[in-house]
């Protein structure tokens, strides 16, 4: 089996080299990232420019580009074979709720989706921490490692993504797995206002709201209980509970 290797904090990341290092001896393993930290990339295509891809090592290359640059390019020409799963991750922070609609982390799961993989996404959920806080990607990746087993062995259809999040926490803390719904997020703090060294201003997007429906049942509240949160995802964003309304609001049978 071949596995793509993708994320959006970078091809440099710790997160990747972990999940790289968990998925050792499961298939060939190829790693395609961007360049640098692409967080917040959601399912953006590079459309304007070129994409340039260098190589790192053997069966590891960077791209100028985002996530889904990524993932695209490595299922749909970089190589002359195409990947079987793709695994994305493991993000430095969680993709919870409302999360999953603005990460690059969840976005290269959905893409190889989209071009027929199984598609995973994984998460840690380092939240607030301080830069020098201690980060359990190990956890992650033993966790990682479980779930992808799981899929080889057994895998899901095809319109399933699966989002999973890890609590920061030493493996053997960890109270098990849970499958869970998204929750959602308290609006996300304001814009903070600096001003750059010619006293200019400039905005930086806050810090993301507080779960909001995080009760028993979401991915919010496994991950605070210390357990293993998984999500099955899908992309139809139809609200079907509102078509007969908005047919009679339209005016249209
Ligand atoms: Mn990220």
């Amino acid at each position: 089996m071949r596995i793509l290797i993708s994320n959006d904090d970078g091809y440099r990341a710790r997160g990747i080299i972990a999940l790289r290092g968990a998925l050792a001896g499961l298939g060939d393993l190829t790693v395609v990232a961007p360049d640098r930290n692409r967080s917040g990339a959601s399912n953006s295509l590079t459309l304007e420019t070129p994409l340039r891809v260098s190589k790192a090592e053997a069966d590891v290359y960077f791209v100028q580009g985002t996530p889904t640059d990524c993932v695209h390019l490595a299922i749909s020409g970089l190589f002359p074979f195409e990947p079987d799963m793709v695994v994305s991750g493991i993000n430095d922070g969680s993709n919870l709720g409302d999360d999953v609609l603005y990460s690059g982390t969840v976005a290269a799961a959905m893409e190889g989706r989209f071009l027929g993989k199984t598609a995973v996404a994984f998460s840690l959920h380092t939240d607030g921490l301080r830069g020098d806080s201690t980060r359990y990607f190990e956890t992650g990746a033993h966790y990682a490692r479980m779930i992808v087993e799981r899929l080889q062995a057994a895998p899901l259809e095809r319109a399933v993504i699966l989002n999973v999040n890890i609590p920061n926490i030493p493996a053997g803390e960890v109270r098990g797995l849970k499958v869970t719904r998204l929750g959602n997020r308290h609006r996300a703090a304001a814009m903070i206002r600096a001003e750059d060294p010619r006293g200019r201003p400039v905005y930086w997007v806050g810090p993301a709201g507080a779960g909001q429906d995080a009760g028993p049942g979401t991915d919010f509240h496994a991950v605070a209980e210390g357990y293993v949160s998984v999500t099955p995802l899908t992309v139809d964003l139809t609200n079907y509970a509102a078509l007969d309304n908005v047919r009679s609001w339209i005016g249209t049978p």
